[in-house]
């Protein structure tokens, strides 16, 4: 997605992609290797003028040698932030951004330790490598801590206190090179077993005062860590306030809908913002709604037959809870969003 709103700019591509499949592969130059492969990062350094990400579990030191050799955004600060949850809370709170309680979890008995403190349910988090509620286990009333310690793998991990959340948000922005900051609005995203479904853009009865308090959160963050590109946060939505989840120092799926439903993609202003160009408009077109293709396609000769639908296949092999692609649709209000997205609903999972 990032190549396809590279190339009307003029721009081109090499892409690192150690899978057997790489969904870009059609449309760019693709080095299939390892992400720690030190021929294949010189080999990508050499082709390019500058380096982006658009995966949060890259090798740190992968990072930091292609940034040695040519201008790298987003900052590996953010990626180093992003991929340990205690240190992105820890960074979090000390910019005054609010989040859930929650417990550093080396050991057992520091896990019985923080479920006395923070009381349960709680959600016990790998402090490395989840995404997409990998790496995690609920802890219900009376829950076998012990085996929880076990499921989790014994690994550094934080503890959550679990919120009662309204609803789940998430506000993209876009940070140019000299400093120049748009934000989309506020989205509201529907997860299932810890992966996003839906998204509604903008949110269903997102109040002014959030995306202003949003918007300053971000504003700390994208300042303290002087970045560069596109950021999500993402947050709940709890007693009228934002408590932070986790941020994703990259294009993030919840931002899929701006190909079609804002001025300026997402994916558009990462390379305006990383290319040190002017970063266009992220105004909403209209009412967007964005579903999620997980573990398999719905046909496309239905889903197209809905007016203001845009289908997005990923070339990927199927696999169960795997994102295969995106639909979009875009109306004119709201109730018009919202009626055309139940008849796409019934396609994509069946009438209920
Ligand atoms: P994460 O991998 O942290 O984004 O978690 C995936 C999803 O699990 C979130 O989008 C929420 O729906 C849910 N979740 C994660 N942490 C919490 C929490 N502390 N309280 C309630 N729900 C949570």
């Amino acid at each position: 997605m990032l190549a396809l709103a590279g190339y009307p700019l003029g721009l081109e591509f090499t892409v690192l992609e150690p899978a057997e499949a790489c969904s870009a592969g059609h449309l760019v130059s693709w080095i299939q290797a390892a992400y720690d492969d030190p021929e294949a990062l010189s080999a990508l350094a050499e082709s390019a003028d500058l380096i982006t990400y658009e995966f949060e579990n890259v090798p740190q030191a992968a990072v930091s040698l292609l940034a040695s050799r040519r201008p790298l955004f987003p900052p590996p600060a953010a990626l180093d932030i992003a991929q340990d949850r205690l240190h992105e809370k820890l960074f979090f709170h000390s910019h005054g951004v609010p989040t859930s309680p929650f417990a550093e979890v080396n050991t057992h008995a520091q896990l019985v330790e923080a479920v006395q403190r923070l009381g349960l349910p709680a959600i016990l988090k790998t402090r490395r490598l989840g995404y997409d509620g990998k790496g995690q286990v609920r802890l219900n009333e009376g829950a076998d801590l012990e085996a929880a310690w076990h499921d989790i793998g014994g690994v550094p991990s934080v503890l959550e206190a679990l919120v009662l959340f309204e609803k789940e948000v998430s506000l993209l922005a876009a940070r140019g090179r000299s400093g120049e900051t748009v934000y989309y609005p506020l989205v509201e995203n529907v997860h299932r077993k810890g992966n996003l479904r839906l998204t509604l853009a903008p949110g269903a009865d997102v109040e002014a005062s959030l995306q202003h308090s949003a918007e300053a959160y971000l504003a700390r963050v994208l300042e303290a860590l002087d970045y560069v590109g596109v950021l999500a946060v993402e947050f709940f939505v709890y007693k009228g306030g934002l408590l932070a989840n986790e941020m994703a120092p990259r294009v993030h799926n919840s931002g899929h809908w701006t190909i079609e439903g804002a001025v300026t993609s997402q994916f558009e202003n990462h390379l305006r913002a990383i290319c040190g160009l002017p970063l266009g408009s992220p105004a909403p077109t209209g009412y967007a709604a964005m579903v999620n293709l997980i573990g398999e396609l719905p046909r496309a000769s239905l889903v197209l037959a809905l007016p203001g639908v845009h289908l997005h296949l990923y070339a990927k092999a199927q696999r169960v809870s795997r994102k295969l692609g995106h639909i979009t649709l875009v109306a004119a209000d709201a109730a018009g969003r919202d009626l055309q997205l139940a008849h796409l609903m019934k396609i994509v999972h069946g009438p209920s």
